[in-house]
């Protein structure tokens, strides 16, 4: 009772006393109402004040759109007085119908759906000025019936610009560094194409030293811009993803190529394990697919000291589509558990202690994670700091027609006894060869080796190239019928008679290319490193991976022959056009123009030339089906890659014209045991390009000597008379004789004039 003044206390005892207690409790009843009426009152009128005075506009309408009540700031906004907006609709008060009918729709469908719902949409001021409003669409309900609306529409006008500043400014970034990088791309791959060519010349080897070192600095300049290139791209939401058909072999061994020469800068275990159930044909970006693993790949190597990096590569099939799986691990620095979230994060490097004498943008990850949301799969990554990492990449790609991308015919006849004293080596082949359904055994000594030879019959012997001296001291322990397999190490070029190589890290498909093809690869014993050398005859090659051009011309440089190479199908349009190739390794899997359509545009020259000169298609892929396909589509033969000597000699012997070739038989014991020696030539190459015996050689280089004795006072003519035809006609016979009598040097510089 407190609440009551005293003034009221008196009066209540009187009327107590004169009237009784009923009258009295309605006096109190009526105070009380009259001091509730009051404050609410007094809420109220907050509450409106508040309503009015606020800068959004605020409005109720009901189920018939008909507005019950509206602010100030409405009423300004459309203009109306109060009285011409109360009880009636959107429509009649603005004047633009399409305007008052977008109002209308939305407030139904949030009374219908009852549910707060967001509206945005243009309203033209009294004052002509243009406002975006963001209206948020509250229904009201009473005993569960939608009774109306509460609408608050906030001017969001200025917040759009900012946005659309700030968008613009971000596309306009996003576009300089493409143009930027796009530019800067072309002048590198000038740098590096010059870098290249200097250095397939003769050159002292201190410029060699200083152009690698010029080759090594504008690879990676040119990776930079490459990544600021696709960064920019996914900024501004332009990298798309090429959808293609390709063959899952040449994916693998471009990778495990690029990778092999990459790593042979250290002393590291490279391992590649490559489940042979994956699908050949898959439906993907393999492009990108590839920058993806290579990049994971190549950080792998960057920051592994010591130990090993190893790819292992599975599906899973589910319809028609093959989950592939890559995991890269690695015996490198690591990553601390902190830092593990962030380096997906652009620019982020982490560990800078460690790192800071290590190249890298901290862009790569970053570029790959995209990249692999985008083609719908993922990137995850765990680690121990100081023990190594190991990230997953997980990427969805199609099928049509299942067929495993290599197999093993007659896979349970064929026993494979392994020589290798290297753990992590010999665990990997083991289980290459296990999933490939193909026996083995795995023995670490000579003495193990030649007992297991006795106590079974196996048809293949694979050899660390190490350890191979052990066996060879032996040979006559080796039944004859068994083939022997080098495992051989980058740079290892050790040729032997009837022994194949196969170039670490081995994986199923190499394994099964060697299993599968057994008669072309070790038949004849008289298939050698080099069965002939062709130096009248001309070979364009044609790859888009420098390594594999340098790994073929390596390969074909005992022929001598005269070999273009170029790194794309416009590139050979052009050199097809300007030269007479004698035959054309074409590789099938190239980006822009792939092999199959420029075959079909060199087939298109109307010339004769172009129609008939052979096209020899160079493939991973050993599947069935492949040589028809490669056939019907214009090419006339098949080289798998990697390229074996056996079957590059069967393919050059059939193809190169018989006038052109010249027989050489490298095995003979007079090549071997010879003692003479001449200044810059390689008498042994000569020996054996001259017919195998030293006493030929001797008179082909008196012939030589007779020969040139006579051309040389007309050579000096023709520089004097300026004739430079006729000197060119010399000087192309003087290096073709050069280089069969060994002399290298003079057969190179003869080539450069
Ligand atoms: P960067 O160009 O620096 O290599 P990335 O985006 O490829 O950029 O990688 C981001 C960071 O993640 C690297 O700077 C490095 O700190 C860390 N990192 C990536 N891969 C490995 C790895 N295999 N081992 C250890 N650290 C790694």
């Amino acid at each position: 009772m407190s609440a009551f003044s005293s003034a009221q206390t008196v009066l209540v005892t009187v009327l107590f006393i004169l009237t009784g207690a009923g009258l009295v409790a309605l006096f109190i009843l009526i105070v009380l109402h009259d001091r509730i009426k009051r404050r609410y009152q007094k809420d109220a009128s907050t509450l409106a004040s508040i309503y009015e005075s606020i800068p959004d506009l605020l409005f109720c309408i009901d189920t018939d759109n008909r507005y019950t009540s509206c602010n100030r700031s409405f009423l300004e906004a459309v203009g109306r007085t109060e009285a011409e907006v109360i009880g009636k609709t959107p429509f009649d008060i603005h004047k633009d119908r399409e305007v008052a009918s977008d109002f209308v729709e939305s407030d139904n469908q949030a009374m219908r759906e009852n549910r707060l719902t967001t509206h945005i949409g243009w309203l033209t001021y009294p004052d002509g000025s243009v406002k975006l409003l963001e209206t948020i669409k509250n229904p009201i309900v009473q005993d569960g019936v939608v009774t109306g609306l509460l609408g608050i529409s906030r001017d969001i006008t200025l917040h759009r610009q900012v946005e659309d500043a700030a968008r613009a400014s971000s596309d306009f970034k996003s576009l300089f560094l493409a143009h930027m990088s796009h530019e800067i791309r072309t002048p590198i791959n000038v740098v590096m194409g010059m870098t290249e060519l200097v250095m397939r010349r003769k050159i002292p080897p201190e410029l060699y030293e200083s152009m690698l070192e010029i080759k090594n600095a504008s690879e990676n300049l040119f990776q930079i811009i490459n990544d600021v290139l696709d960064f920019s791209k996914i900024e501004a939401g332009k990298l798309e993803i090429v959808v293609n058909e390709y063959s899952f072999s040449s994916f693998i061994h471009d990778i495990v190529t690029i990778c092999r020469v990459k790593i042979a800068e250290k002393t590291l275990f490279f391992l590649v394990n490559a489940d042979s159930a994956i699908p050949e044909r898959l439906i993907g970006d393999d492009v990108r697919l590839k920058q993806i693993v290579l990049n994971i790949l190549y950080n792998a190597i960057k920051y592994t000291q010591d130990g090993y990096v190893s790819l292992a590569v599975s599906c899973e099939l589910e319809n028609n589509t093959a989950n592939l799986v890559f995991e890269v691990s690695d015996s490198g620095i690591g990553i601390k558990e902190d830092e593990l979230n962030t380096i997906f994060n652009d620019f982020v490097r982490v560990d800078h202690l460690k790192n800071k004498s290590i190249g890298g943008t901290g862009l790569g990850l970053s570029i790959s994670k995209n990249l692999c949301q985008l083609m719908g799969g993922d990137i995850s990554v765990d680690s121990k700091y100081g023990v190594g990492s190991r990230f997953v990449v997980k990427v969805p790609q199609i099928f049509t027609d299942y067929a495993p991308y290599t197999r093993v015919e007659d896979a349970q006849d064929k026993s494979i006894l392994v020589y290798e004293q290297r753990l992590m080596y010999a665990d990997s082949i083991m289980r290459s060869i296990e999933n490939l359904g193909t026996r083995a055994t795995l023995v670490k000594t000579q003495k193990q080796f030649f007992r297991e030879l006795e106590l079974q019959n196996y048809k293949y012997l694979f050899v660390a190239s190490f350890l191979y001296e052990n066996v060879k001291d032996n040979l006559d322990k080796i039944p004859p019928d068994a083939r022997v397999v080098l495992l051989s190490e980058t740079g290892d070029h050790t040729v032997e008679l009837g022994v194949a190589r196969m170039d670490m890290p081995v994986y199923a498909l190499p394994i099964a290319n060697i299993l599968n093809h057994v008669e072309s690869a070790f038949g004849r014993a008289d298939q050698r490193y080099a069965a002939f050398t062709a130096p009248q005859a001309r070979v364009l090659l044609v790859d888009d991976a420098s390594t594999n051009l340098k790994v073929a011309e390596g390969l074909m440089q005992p022929y001598y022959m005269q070999i273009d190479a170029c790194k794309s199908g416009f590139d050979a349009l052009t050199l097809v056009q300007q030269n007479r190739y004698d035959i054309i390794f074409m590789d099938h899997m190239m980006p822009e123009m792939d092999g199959i359509e420029t075959t079909a545009k060199i087939r298109a020259f109307d010339n004769e030339y172009c129609a008939n000169v052979p096209i020899i298609a160079l493939t991973a892929n050993a599947v069935v089906g492949m040589r028809e396909m490669f056939l019907s589509n214009g090419m006339d033969d098949l080289l798998t890659k990697p390229i074996e000597v056996p079957k590059l000699n069967a393919v050059l012997e059939k193809w190169i014209p018989r006038e052109k070739r010249m027989r050489f038989i490298t095995n003979d014991k007079s090549a071997r045991s010879v003692s003479l020696s001449i200044d810059g030539v390689d008498v042994k190459a000569g020996i054996s390009m001259t017919g195998g015996s030293i006493e030929n050689y001797l008179d082909t280089l008196s012939i030589f000597k007779k020969d040139m004795l006579e051309k040389m006072p007309a050579i000096r003519q023709c520089t004097l008379r300026g004739d430079w035809k006729l000197y060119g006609t010399y000087i192309h016979a003087v290096r073709g004789v050069t280089a069969i009598i060994g002399a290298r040097a003079m057969s190179e510089k003869a080539r450069e004039l």
